[in-house]
């Protein structure tokens, strides 16, 4: 059984992560840390092997620190932090996706493939009007990934945050007379939970760590 607790379990993402892990296999909900429910998450280390932390980008640098200090795995879903601050960091291991959902990351996949053989891209990320990073994690790692197959510049990154959306992404790539649209919807936050499950279940093996995006657990090239 792994022992899993959740940082930000009162959050819309944490609620979704408790909810996923108290139904999966071979593994078990120990603790829930939110200043919501007045747990901190030093007061429970003892009683995880996993921390998965889906909390704020001012303390999910400082959560993953405590972890590894803990020897405690950590499973980072925040955005908008600096995550080569745990370059070098032992004790424990530490795995980051800036999007969980199966079909972002074949979006973000896709994406790469395309930039090196149009001539110009843009991104156009669009999420709840509640997110505090902008531009999304995603979009950011997404127009990473097509810099470094085009050779090129990274793409602009447009931001929207309006009610009514959860997580979606376009990427439009332009050539001559032609467009292509590449686009991912998260209809819903359970869209997320298999990856996180599978994170849940691969971080104490990585070899090595930080390791960033869910795509080095799904594919082997
Ligand atoms: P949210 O609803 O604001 O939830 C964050 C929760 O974390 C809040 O309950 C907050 O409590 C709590 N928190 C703050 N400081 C904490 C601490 N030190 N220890 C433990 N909990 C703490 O946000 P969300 O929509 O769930 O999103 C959370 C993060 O996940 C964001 O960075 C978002 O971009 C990211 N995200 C990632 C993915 C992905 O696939 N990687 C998908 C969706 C969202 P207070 O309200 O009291 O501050």
């Amino acid at each position: 059984m792994i022992r899993v607790g959740v940082a930000g379990a009162a959050g819309r993402m944490g609620v979704a992560v408790c909810s996923a892990v108290d139904g999966a296999e071979g593994m078990e909900l120990t603790a829930r840390a939110d200043p919501v429910l007045g747990v901190e998450l030093a007061s429970v280390l003892g009683d995880c092997d996993v921390v998965v932390d889906f909390t704020q980008p001012d303390v999910a640098l400082g959560n993953a620190l405590a972890c590894l200090a803990a020897g405690v795995h950590v499973v980072i879903g925040t955005t908008g932090f600096d995550v080569a601050a745990l370059e070098g960091v032992g004790g424990a291991n530490v795995f980051v996706a800036p999007n969980f959902a199966i079909g972002a990351v074949l979006m973000m996949r896709f994406a790469a493939q395309a930039a090196a053989h149009m001539a110009a891209a843009e991104i156009i990320e669009l999420h709840h009007d509640a997110k505090l990073d902008a531009p999304s994690g995603t979009a950011s790692r997404t127009a990473e990934l097509m810099a470094a197959a085009s050779g090129r510049g990274a793409p602009v990154i447009h931001s929207v945050r309006l009610p009514g959306l959860v997580a979606h992404q376009e990427v439009i790539l332009g050539d001559i007379g032609q467009t292509l649209t590449i686009r991912h919807d998260s209809m819903t936050r359970e869209s997320f939970m298999p990856g996180v499950l599978l994170a849940v279940r691969r971080v104490a093996a990585l070899e090595r760590s930080p390791l960033v995006g869910l795509e080095h657990l799904l594919f082997s090239d």
